[in-house]
């Protein structure tokens, strides 16, 4: 049996056992004393049994003394063992199976129950038994004194009856004092391990090298670790009972703090960065964890925060990225950067096909040299002083991109779906670059100023679904080396044909410009009259003097006017001029009505009716002459804009035409609804409705519409007396428009011919 520490017991459980040790140890030291001193009487005295008896009485006095010193097991097994022993020698020393010494195994059996345990009793029980059946062989081998018969076999009987008694009494006495002592032991054993554990995690939170923090339910401090102490500079006994707010996490902006709340709240775990501030002011990254801490009854009680610093991990991470993308020389985005936000681009136009984006690639001009001369130090300056100046000009969407040595490269966002109009702006853009270079660079350190042209390759981008950033880069590189082949100092287009269209629409936008200041602009002025051939108006066309191109039509201005605010520059234009001209006195005296075409961009200005008002206030004309034409496309955007200003117009007394009508889709849904007192019968439909029936079936339906809405009909474009005869045999009071009446002419030719007829009475 393993040594029992000492383990006290409950007072109520063990003064039983006490006694019992004691009152056993006492009886045997008494039988054995006494047994052994009256043996010493007998004759013929017999030694041996002397002997044993007074070994019986001193194991009783160890056991006592062993009591004395609380040694309770000790003692215990001392008693029942020594017992046992000197029983059984006394027994063999009688003869067996025989004499009284028989009665004193049940006693012991029952001792060894009581104090042992069941273990002990069983081996004490089963030793017996051998010891006996031992007896009994040497009995039949005749080694004992010869006994009778009859007394063997009473005494056998005897013997197992009182066995299997004693065992089966001890072992249902379970709870003895041997298992509670090993129950106590277990529970002390318990006890150590869990101290151990609590120990070991109380050790763990203490030297954590990650913030532990312990608020209570109001987010009062109760604990920090040393490891926080030691990050944050603040002292222990500073933050204790200070509000995690103010200490812990001082860096969490109230957004963020409203959001851990409620986390918290729901009773989930909160993880996340905050930035919080040391003690003496320095900013500290922390990856957070708050969690809620639950009693066994699952209330929470606490929270606890577990801090890592990741502040070094996180500049380190932003160090790479720098490196990964950026130029050290400029500080400019690199290459791959570049790779990256062109790759970025093409994964967007899967869903946005139409999209155009631009990529200039521009090398500077003569580098090379001016290294070579100055030095690659003054190089060096020079590129930093070409990404600073090119960075300025560049859009809020642009990237700009140092490639490599002198190489820049610029990428312009969604530059629309038009592809020619995209084009223009790239090369608008690419023009902007170089004049920005022209301007003297000042070199830093350096009293000199630098001053380089550069050559830039342009290329639209993504030009198909499987067009890449390589191909991109390789297309921009061959426009770029053209450029320089050209003598340097140029813009190139790797497509063949853009450069001259884009370089064609962005001349005509930069000269128009100039064109309305300069006074270039003219109007031109196209009859209009009704079927008896009385004039009753005309329409108002403008044309482009151009000083090295001659005349321009509109159609090859208009539209590129119209993509830009410089539409309301020349429209503006226009509007004044055929004020002025409506201001003539032979437009009231004759009632001559005057139209003018209006662009959608013109006519969103927030400011347009004021302003047209102001200028037929000015000019002294009647509104009640003059008609707007305009198209479908004004009113698509905004209907209910458009119908609002087209109200305020008709107030004036100024009519709306809808001009090219039929050419649009939805027609007659918008008619019915918007306030126009006109409309113009496009001249494809004028052209064919004699000759071709679908046409002429369509002007006809055309023409009951209006009567149904009571609208004056102008057909545009009128060449031949048959288109004439059609149409005034459907509509008596139709006007005609068109190169049969008169081509469009200058107005002062125009007036003139109207002069002598107002001079009739
Ligand atoms: P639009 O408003 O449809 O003008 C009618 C066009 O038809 C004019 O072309 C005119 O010269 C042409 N035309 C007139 N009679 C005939 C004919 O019998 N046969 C043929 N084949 N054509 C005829 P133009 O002057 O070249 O003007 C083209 C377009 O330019 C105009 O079409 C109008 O949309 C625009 N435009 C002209 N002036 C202005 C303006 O001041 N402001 C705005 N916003 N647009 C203008
Ligand atoms: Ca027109
Ligand atoms: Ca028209």
């Amino acid at each position: 049996m393993a040594e029992a520490p000492a383990v006290p017991l409950p007072d109520h459980e063990d003064a039983t056992t006490r006694h019992l040790v004691r009152v056993a140890g006492w009886a045997v030291v008494l039988i054995g004393g006494v047994i052994g001193v009256l043996l010493m009487f007998d004759a013929p005295v017999q030694p041996a049994r002397v002997a044993l008896n007074f070994v019986a009485g001193l194991v009783g006095a160890l056991a006592l003394l062993l009591a004395r010193q609380q040694r309770w097991t000790q003692a215990a097994h001392l008693l029942v063992w020594g017992v046992w022993v000197s029983v059984s020698l006394v027994a063999a020393r009688n003869g067996g199976v025989n004499g009284p010494n028989l009665l004193n195994y049940p006693v012991i059996i029952v001792l060894a129950g009581w104090l042992l345990g069941v273990r002990a009793t069983l081996t004490l029980v089963g030793l017996t038994a051998l010891l006996f059946m031992g007896f009994i062989w040497a009995d039949i081998q005749g080694m004992f004194k010869p006994l009778q018969v009859a007394n063997r076999v009473a005494g056998a009987v005897y013997l197992a009856g009182i066995l299997v008694l004693t065992a089966a009494a001890t072992l249902l006495s379970r709870r003895n004092y041997m298992n509670r002592v090993l129950e106590a032991q277990h529970t002390a054993a318990n006890l150590a391990t869990s101290e151990a554990a609590l120990r070991k995690l109380l050790r763990a939170v203490e030297q954590s090298p990650e913030s532990i923090v312990i608020t209570d339910l109001h987010e009062g401090i109760e604990y920090v670790n040393d490891a926080f102490v030691q990050r944050t500079g603040y002292g222990r006994d500073e933050v204790v009972g200070g509000a995690s707010a103010s200490f812990s996490s001082n860096g969490l902006a109230p957004a963020q703090r409203e959001g851990l709340r409620a986390t918290l709240a729901r009773g989930e775990n909160w993880a996340g960065e905050q930035v919080n501030y040391r003690k003496d002011g320095q900013a500290l990254i922390e990856s957070v964890v708050v969690a809620p801490i639950r009693q066994p009854d699952g209330r929470v009680s606490h929270y606890v925060e577990l801090k890592q610093d990741i502040t070094e991990r996180k500049r380190a991470a932003e160090e790479i990225h720098r490196l990964a993308h950026f130029d050290s020389l400029t500080s400019l985005p690199n290459r791959s950067t570049l790779m990256e936000r062109l790759q970025v681009l093409q994964g967007r136009a899967a869903r946005l096909p139409a999209l155009q984006h631009a990529l200039l690639l521009l090398d500077l001009d003569r580098f090379t040299t001016f290294n070579d001369a100055r030095g690659s130090e003054m190089g060096d300056r020079l590129l930093c002083a070409v990404a600073l100046r090119l960075s300025e000009i560049l859009p809020p969407q642009g990237l700009l991109v140092r490639v490599a040595g002198d190489e820049f490269a610029v990428v312009l966002h969604g530059l629309g779906a038009d592809v020619s109009l995209a084009g223009t702006h790239a090369l608008v853009f690419a023009e902007k670059l170089q004049a920005a270079l022209l301007r003297p660079l000042l070199l830093d350190g350096d009293a000199e100023e630098a001053q380089l042209g550069a050559s830039v390759g342009i290329t639209l981008y993504p030009q198909n679904a499987s067009d890449s950033a390589h191909d991109a880069l390789r297309r921009a590189g061959t426009a770029l080396h053209r450029a320089k082949q050209a003598g340097g100092g140029r813009a190139a287009f790797f497509e063949q044909g853009m450069g001259e269209a884009a370089e064609q629409r962005f001349r005509v936008e930069r000269e128009l410009r100039q064109a309305v200041s300069a006074g270039e602009l003219r109007l031109y002025l196209q009859s209009q009259v009704d079927v008896q051939g009385q004039l009753t108006g005309a329409e108002v066309l403008v044309r482009w003097q151009h000083p090295r191109d001659g005349l321009v039509p509109p159609g090859m201005f208009i539209p590129i006017a119209e993509e830009s605010d410089l539409i309301v520059s020349v429209g503006g234009w226009v509007l004044a001029h055929s004020c002025a001209v409506l201001a003539q006195p032979a437009f009231a005296a004759r009632r001559l009505r005057l139209s003018v075409n209006l662009s959608a961009r013109q006519f969103r200005q927030a400011r347009f009716v004021p302003q047209l008002c102001a200028l037929l206030a000015a000019s002294g004309a009647d509104p009640q002459l003059l008609t707007l034409e305009v198209t479908e496309g004004l009113v698509i955007d905004d209907f209910d804009d458009a119908v609002a200003k087209m109200r305020e117009l008709a107030a004036l007394g100024v009519d709306i035409s809808l001009d090219d009508f039929g050419t649009g889709y939805s027609s007659l849904a918008y008619l019915k609804r918007l306030p126009i007192q006109e409309i113009k019968i496009d001249r494809s439909f004028v052209h064919e409705a004699p000759t071709n029936a679908d046409d002429g079936v369509l002007v006809e339906g055309i023409l009951s519409v209006a009567r149904h809405f009571g609208l004056r009909v102008v057909a545009e474009g009128v060449e031949t007396q048959a288109q004439a005869d059609f149409l005034s045999q459907r509509a008596p009071d139709i006007v005609y428009q068109g190169y049969l009446f008169g081509r469009p002419e200058p107005s002062e030719q125009w007036l003139s011919r109207l002069v002598p007829a107002q001079v009739e009475p």
